[in-house]
């Protein structure tokens, strides 16, 4: 995995073992959580467009965070839980950092600009885990779960609860929720998209796939999507409208399942007509299915998220290969004999329990200088 990508994960998991210490329900306390770790000044003087805070005193215990309160409630609550993060990973070292921590477009990572140099490579990534970690204080996957049953709007209705702006609420619910899920947010007093998400899918990293129908600028078109929508609609969330989409991912589970590998060899003999397209097809294959880390031990539900991942590539692909694999009748029971494949690895490898003196950050001390 991109070492970046995994900084990124540590720093959710820090922020969920961060969750379980502090017993943090929504809407989170930010201000009183922060102000245990350092001292909170509103500053006037930082009231510019370009600047939200600026933490002070990280490498020396004598922690100050100078905010900017000119802005919107929800943009401040996620600035200190950014704050926050930036304290309690303990790999962010500097004597001062200035912050524009909320992230106007999470599909788009902040660009590499190489003539800046490694300084603000480092800087960005910095911005990058603690924005992770803000999330996930202020959006804890243990609220995700309470609410993924109910219907979409209701789902989204709760959602307001975290007091987050629509980006980072949509962004979580989107990574937490299983595949299947597209939200788009539209944009305000015009009915294009201005940003959208799709559940369980590499969202760190850029979106590897497209959802056919759904383009930053442009209207919803929920007829080119590709997949059947088992439903969808609009939604009232933070103020803005959300088009929400649910795919069919339901998999009836076919008994006796023989070998994948076996199964993908079957299909491949079917649908490929030289050595050269079977190559290029397994490559694909493998682009698609080989990272996948299911967080669920449910076989259905790692099932569905392989079946999303390959039609939506099927989709995107448009004619060949790909699309002849997943219309073939043994893809649904290649898609199940590769879960539980997934599942039984998954089981193997599952590491011991740690246990507490072996923590590695997450007993943040109140003290200064820890
Ligand atoms: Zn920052």
């Amino acid at each position: 995995m991109n070492a970046d990508i995994e900084r990124v994960l540590s720093s959710q998991a820090l922020a969920s073992r961060f969750v379980q210490e502090h017993s943090l329900v929504p809407p989170v306390d930010v201000h009183a959580l922060v102000a245990e770790y350092a001292d909170i000044l509103e500053q006037p003087i930082l009231n510019s467009p370009d600047i939200d805070a600026v933490l002070l005193g990280l490498d020396s215990g004598d922690r100050r965070i100078l905010l900017n309160g000119n802005r919107a409630p929800t943009r401040i609550r996620f600035t200190l839980a950014h704050e926050l993060g930036h304290i309690a990973l303990g790999w962010h070292i500097a004597h001062e950092l200035v912050c524009e921590p909320e992230e106007s477009d999470p599909t788009v990572l902040a660009p590499r600009d190489s003539r800046q140099g490694q300084a603000t490579a480092d800087r960005r990534r910095q911005e990058r885990e603690a924005n992770a970690f803000a999330a996930r204080i202020l959006v804890p996957a243990e609220f995700i779960n309470a609410i993924r049953a109910l219907p979409v709007p209701e789902m989204l209705v709760r959602l307001e609860d975290a007091q987050v702006s629509a980006y980072v609420g949509l962004r979580v619910l989107s990574e937490e929720l299983p595949a299947g899920y597209v939200f788009a947010l539209r944009e305000k007093d015009d009915n294009r998209v201005e940003c959208w998400w799709t559940s369980r899918t590499d969202v760190h990293s850029s979106h590897p796939y497209a959802v056919p129908g759904i383009r930053k600028g442009q209207a919803v078109d929920s007829s080119a999507m590709g997949h059947e929508l088992q439903d969808s609609g609009w939604a009232h969330h933070q103020g803005r409208l959300v088009w929400w989409g649910k795919t069919r991912t339901t998999i009836e589970v076919p008994e006796g399942t023989s070998n994948w590998r076996e199964i993908r060899d079957e299909i491949l003999s079917e649908v490929c007509s030289s050595s050269d397209s079977k190559t290029s097809l397994m490559q694909s294959l493998g682009g698609v299915v080989g990272n996948l880390k299911p967080i669920s031990q449910d076989i259905e539900s790692i099932a569905s998220e392989l079946k999303m991942r390959l039609e939506r590539k099927s989709a995107n692909d448009g004619a060949g290969p790909m699309a002849d694999f997943v219309a073939h009748d043994q893809f649904l029971p290649f898609v199940y004999a590769h879960a539980r494949s997934t599942l039984e690895n998954k089981k193997r490898k599952k590491p011991r329990r740690r246990t507490s003196d072996q923590q590695d950050g997450a007993g943040l001390s109140k003290s200064p200088g820890f």
